[in-house]
């Protein structure tokens, strides 16, 4: 089973959940990250296994 997450593509590599997303977390705001203040981008993350992925992309064990 999949779950939407969003994702810092920068060097903090956060990742919110899509509650949190909508919850207002929209972007970065880690102190040193070269992406902070940047929006995050939206992923696919695989719960069974952690693989976190674009969506679109095939994914399969
Ligand atoms: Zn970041
Ligand atoms: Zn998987």
């Amino acid at each position: 089973m999949d779950k939407n997450v969003y994702v810092c593509t920068g060097t903090c590599s956060a990742e919110v959940s899509q509650e949190e997303f909508e919850n207002g977390v929209t972007q970065c705001g880690t102190d040193g990250c070269n992406m902070k203040g940047h929006a995050f981008e939206k992923r696919v993350k695989c719960v069974a296994c952690g693989n976190v992925r674009k969506d679109g992309e095939s994914h399969s064990h």
